[in-house]
């Protein structure tokens, strides 16, 4: 369980110079502890708050390190983007930095699976220029099955996202063996036009970089899932427009 104490956290990494993960360069922060199972997942130091791969850090410490970067933030447009793990697993402690980041006038987003207590986080969110969340599979039982949540607690706090109004992007991770085919994506855009007709949508295809660090930590690496072909993903683009969609991209 994240600890109860919000000033100190389990952290994965602080990335400076990233420009995939929002607007301008940005400073991710890589929050551990996540509540699903991803069997796919790049990232699977995240999966537990506490192992080899993390670290134990105070607020102090993370905001300072990021205020050291903010010339290169504010000059770009850019900011601080929280991602994981899921980086609402620790809420307390996303709190506690999100607080003093915003107060220095650092641009905010987020990076969520969807999967968290809307009532609990609304306060962070708001917070948030731009929040990414992800859309895994239109499924109900597949989704449970392939990530350990359910669904309809991804599509309602998409709701809750919409209706309040922030700047959103949904992000669809394409992997072949899971979601990558003509008719699961077809699900998927044919829900999210109806959830949120001429939402921003981000492709994500998969890919094995995460397999160093399942090697690190004496893991199995992932089988059974590839990244799609190129011309796939440009199927899948198109047929999101055709449904009003509008995909964008930061890779
Ligand atoms: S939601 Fe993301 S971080 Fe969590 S297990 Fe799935 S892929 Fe990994």
């Amino acid at each position: 369980m994240p600890s109860s104490d919000p000033s100190s956290g389990w952290v994965m990494n602080i990335q400076n110079f990233s420009v995939n993960d929002g607007d301008g360069i940005r400073t991710t922060i890589f929050l551990a502890g996540c509540a699903m199972r991803c069997p796919w997942c790049a990232n699977p130091e995240g999966g537990s708050l506490r192992n080899p791969m993390t670290k134990l850090m105070s607020v102090d410490e993370v905001v300072s390190q990021v205020l050291r970067q903010l010339p290169f933030l504010r000059v770009s447009g850019g900011g601080v983007t929280f991602s994981g793990g899921e980086p609402t697993f620790q809420t307390g402690f996303l709190r506690a930095l999100a607080g003093p980041l915003y107060d220095a006038g650092v641009g905010l987003a987020i990076e969520t699976c969807g999967t968290f207590s809307y009532l609990d986080v609304a306060d962070v969110l708001a917070k948030m220029d731009q929040i990414f969340m992800d859309f895994k599979h239109p499924d109900p039982a597949a989704h449970l099955r392939w990530t350990g949540r359910p669904l309809d607690l991804v599509l309602e706090n998409l709701r809750h996202v919409r209706e309040s109004g922030a700047d959103y992007v949904v992000r669809i991770p394409v992997i072949a063996g899971v979601n990558a085919d003509s008719e699961t994506i077809t699900r998927m855009l044919d829900i999210l036009a109806d959830a949120c007709p001429s939402a921003k949508l981000e492709f994500l295809p998969y890919h094995k970089l995460g397999f160093a660090k399942y090697e690190a930590l004496g893991k199995p690496t992932p089988a059974g899932f590839e990244t799609p072909a190129d011309a796939d993903l440009a199927e899948y683009q198109k047929m999101a427009v055709q449904r009003g969609l509008e995909p964008i991209s930061y890779r």
